[in-house]
């Protein structure tokens, strides 16, 4: 069964998002609490595709021990699913670009690990404001990447951006089987 993995760092929404994608509304906890979501779980999707969640990374206030044992975490993860098609690295839409998330996903990059982005709490920006910190995603991304990589805007709390993403993993398995 294929996986898709969902990460990022403490408090960007990434509980509520997987509600979202569930159709639950409290099976994966939000927490106020950096760090609570500490072991990787697993959902079984419309019985066709495994969404991994894991833990989030780049707490500020996390020791560096405790980073190095989350490095060390993640890259046995994606070093041993072969069921993995492709990673979604969450982001808070009102951020500028953060250089944990920026070194992760060239990390992802370095290891050939697929990734979209996911910008979250789109609600909490105007329309304007979302484009603008778009852009200035992409105009650091492509420092790095040859092209913008795959991107979504999502709101957990306005069910914005649930169909784009549920149809994108969708049609990615399609592909897979014709391969
Ligand atoms: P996690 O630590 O990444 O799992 O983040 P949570 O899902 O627990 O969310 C962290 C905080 O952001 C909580 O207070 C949520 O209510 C809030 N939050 C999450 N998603 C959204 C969203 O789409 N819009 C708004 N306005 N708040 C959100």
């Amino acid at each position: 069964i294929p996986e898709y993995a969902f990460i990022g760092r403490s408090n960007v929404g990434k509980s509520s998002l997987i509600n979202m994608l569930t159709n639950r509304k409290s099976l994966a906890k939000t927490s106020g609490r950096p760090g609570k979501t500490q072991l990787i779980n697993h959902f079984l999707i419309n019985k066709t595709w495994f969404l991994v969640d894991l833990p989030g990374y780049g707490y500020a206030r996390v020791s560096k021990s405790a980073k190095k044992t989350f490095q060390k975490f993640i890259t046995e993860y994606f070093s041993k699913r072969e069921q993995l098609i492709s990673a979604f690295v969450l982001v808070d839409i009102r951020h500028n670009p953060q250089p944990v998330d920026l070194e992760f996903m060239t990390w992802l990059g370095e290891h050939s690990i697929p990734f979209s982005i996911i910008f979250t709490k789109a609600d909490k920006l105007k329309p304007m404001a979302i484009e603008n910190h778009i852009n200035s995603y992409r105009d650091i991304l492509l420092e790095t990447w040859e092209e913008m990589p795959n991107y979504f805007v999502t709101s957990s709390s306005k069910e914005i951006g649930k169909d784009e993403l549920l149809q994108y993993i969708d049609d990615t398995n399609s592909n897979l089987k014709i391969d």
